[in-house]
């Protein structure tokens, strides 16, 4: 086992810091009381509709916790919502890192916002790329690499923009060596048939799993990610954190949503439906190079020449797909999101017109 010490890793000013007290952290939910402590307008709003929102909402997000905590079988203590994973992504950074100091690890081509971050927080970013005949963890130069400065290590799986999940056993041996933080983004990890690794969250004490409801949920729009981690590990973000991060409206619909998982069911089961039916489709038609498996809601393809052609053609038919082909182990890459199945046939019939024109 490693030699885990929790506030050895918090930065020192955040380690001294006396967190801002919101007024409702303690009595949002006493229905009955008078409030007159957080100086909102108690006549309410313009919208007489929208009356309650009046309130500022729960900072902990008491409601919304319970209906995750038992989706993801965690306790509520070892929940924490951000806005959006990018907002997750940057308290790790503040409350883990010293700018200038310390640094983090990514395993490249993946996600983009562990650099961005880092940039912004002046925090270096060692890239140490996925193998690239199966994209996958190069795990004896990621232990030549690490040091005492190393504080996260951000790993994807299913990996993005590559759509592969990353071995399990690989993982777990980063989390048992690693003296730092373990960052483990499983935005993707619905439609893989890989489990979580929620469920062994009391055994790794550094572990931080990311999730999300903007994928598999189809909430985008609400911006709410998740992270599961200790208990510890929770209260350092809650101290950090804005205090009404997550707004009321998001935190209501996103309770109801939560209730209807008849209906997430039956997305997922057609989104993955529809992704088999993409990469059989794609596969068949000439230009594509290659269909990488996919554990995501997307399919990467190799293009047999430049993709970006192909990405413009596709911009004229009023398709938007991503073009990766800049990104490092992706050249003539495109990053395709399964549609519905009418998306999914027009997109396949514009590829294969494109081709034969070819
Ligand atoms: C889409 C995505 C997220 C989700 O970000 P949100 O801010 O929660 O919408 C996180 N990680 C990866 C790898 C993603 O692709």
């Amino acid at each position: 086992m490693n030699k885990f010490n929790l506030s050895s890793l918090i930065r020192d000013n955040i380690l001294n810091l006396d967190p801002y007290i919101s007024a409702r952290t303690e009595h949002h939910k006493e229905k009955n009381s008078i409030f007159l402590d957080a100086n909102e307008n108690s006549f309410g709003s313009p919208l007489s509709f929208l009356n309650s929102y009046n309130r500022y909402p729960d900072p902990l997000q008491k409601e919304l916790k319970e209906k995750i905590s038992d989706l993801k079988n965690v306790s509520p203590s070892q929940v924490f919502l951000g806005n959006g994973s990018d907002e997750i992504i940057d308290l790790i950074y503040r409350i883990f890192s010293r700018p200038k100091i310390d640094h983090s690890i990514i395993f490249p081509p993946t996600y983009g916002m562990y650099e961005v971050s880092g940039n912004i927080h002046e925090v270096d970013v060692i890239k140490i790329f996925l193998t690239e005949e199966n994209y996958q963890l190069d795990l004896k130069k990621i232990e030549k690499i690490v040091n005492t400065h190393s504080k996260i290590i951000f790993i994807c799986s299913p990996n993005n923009p590559t759509g592969n999940d990353i071995n399990r056993e690989d993982i777990e041996n980063i989390i048992k060596k690693f003296t730092g933080i373990v960052v483990l983004d499983e935005a993707y990890i619905d439609f893989s048939n890989q489990k979580s690794l929620s469920k062994e969250i009391d055994k790794y004490p550094n572990l931080i799993i990311l999730q999300t409801l903007s994928k598999s949920w189809g909430l985008a729009g609400l911006r709410i990610g998740i992270a599961i981690a200790s208990e510890a590990i929770i209260q350092w973000m809650n101290k950090v954190k804005h205090p009404y991060n997550i707004n009321l409206i998001s935190q209501k619909i996103a309770i109801k949503a939560l209730e209807n998982k008849d209906l997430f069911f039956f997305h997922l089961k057609n989104i993955l439906s529809e992704r088999e039916y993409m990469q059989e489709s794609l596969k068949k038609i000439s230009i594509i190079k290659k269909v990488y498996p996919s554990s995501a809601n997307f399919l990467l393809a190799k293009i047999n020449f430049s993709s970006k052609n192909l990405y413009q053609y596709l911009m004229k038919k009023k398709i938007v797909v991503r073009d990766r082909s800049k990104i490092i182990l992706c050249k003539n890459c495109l990053r395709i999101t399964i549609g519905t199945h009418e998306e999914n046939e027009y997109l396949i019939n514009q590829i294969q017109e494109y081709s034969t024109k070819k």
